[in-house]
């Protein structure tokens, strides 16, 4: 390459830069805007995970960038934007450090928190996957500001992230351990408080746009705007006092390790075939779907589709006359899929 080629690549590349800064700083978010509803809340934050390059090779994408460190890029963005607005904020970790999962409930806790978001990313086996999921502790029977806080949240990232289009999964976090649910979030009950995974850094598309602060700027104003019309309509929201949900029998699930297993990408293919056969009708084919429901559900049971997997294994158990079952299932849709 020639001197006068190398000069006018350099640049280039350097126009390219400041394009990015200008289009970066001129992103509508409301900058210094008081926001009355924010003024004496306090509002901690906790951009999930850190510090654990050495120990975990699971919660990095496809190019080599780690969940923990998108979580905190977006979780101080979201820090600034409502300290501007004038919430008081806390963040339970501010650098790349890792720190335990009762230190972060502890903090909130101290704090006298009024909210509390826990900020994550997801990861799955196929790469094709991306979408929102808004995670709640315990039942949405009892956790209502919080279950309203998610929907705000889901929708509000589909509307910055997804261009407006799209499903996202609104569930308890009893969907994905259903033995106790999250720790951050069941140290925080009774603080309206969601763990929200925005989209899947196992997208290999996905990851190359979270690397980007600009983006990471879109998802904070996602946050921004759901905890701004929370507290302008959570007055009348209450949380009740948390009964044992084990009541409901746990329903095992693939954990994080498996959900990257081959069979896990076939959630959305069991699913659909489920379905298909159980319309066809017929015992067999009844039993049949049942399964494939069952597996899919297991797979991927906070994915878009597992609130109709349960619905239509009530459906089988109905007709099959098991009165028990049907009750049971029942009852852990309405609680943790509403
Ligand atoms: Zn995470």
């Amino acid at each position: 390459m020639g001197d006068f080629k190398k000069r006018t690549t350099v640049a280039l590349i350097l126009i390219a830069i400041l394009t990015q800064f200008i289009a970066f700083s001129s992103v509508a978010i409301p900058l210094g805007k008081i926001e009355q509803v924010l003024q004496g809340k306090v509002i901690c934050i906790d951009p999930g995970h850190g510090g654990t390059a050495e120990t975990d090779s699971y919660r990095v994408g496809p190019s080599g960038e780690r969940e923990e460190w998108i979580n905190l890029r977006v979780a101080v963005r979201l820090g600034e934007m409502l300290q501007l607005a004038g919430a008081e904020v806390i963040l339970t970790r501010t650098s790349d450090t890792f720190i335990p999962l009762s230190d972060r409930s502890k903090i909130a806790l101290e704090n006298k928190a009024d909210l509390f978001v826990s900020i994550h990313h997801n990861a799955t086996a196929d790469p094709k996957v991306n979408f929102p999921i808004v995670y709640f502790h315990g039942s949405a029977e009892e956790n209502r500001a919080s279950v309203d806080f998610g929907e705000m949240v889901a929708r509000k990232l589909v509307k910055h992230l997804f261009k407006g289009k799209g499903p996202y999964s609104l569930v308890s976090d009893y969907t994905i351990f259903s033995n106790s649910g999250a720790s951050v979030l069941r140290g925080t009950y009774g603080i309206p408080g969601i763990i929200g995974e925005a989209t899947f850094f196992t997208s290999p598309k996905e990851e190359k746009k979270l690397r980007i602060p600009d983006y990471n700027n879109k998802e904070a104003s996602a946050y921004y705007e759901a905890i701004v019309t929370f507290f302008e309509a959570s007055e009348a929201i209450k949380i009740s006092d948390k009964e044992d949900p084990s009541k409901v029998d746990p329903f095992e699930v693939f954990q994080e390790a498996d959900r990257m297993r081959p069979e896990a990408k076939m959630w959305k293919a069991n699913f659909l075939e489920g379905k298909k056969l159980l319309k066809k009708g017929g015992e067999a084919r009844e039993a049949e779907a049942f399964d494939l429901l069952t597996l899919s559900a297991r797979s991927f049971p906070d994915s878009y589709v597992a609130k109709e997997c349960h619905e239509l294994r009530v459906e089988i158990l109905r007709r099959q006359g098991k009165a028990d079952a049907v009750e049971m299932e029942e009852k852990r849709i309405r609680y943790f899929y509403p």
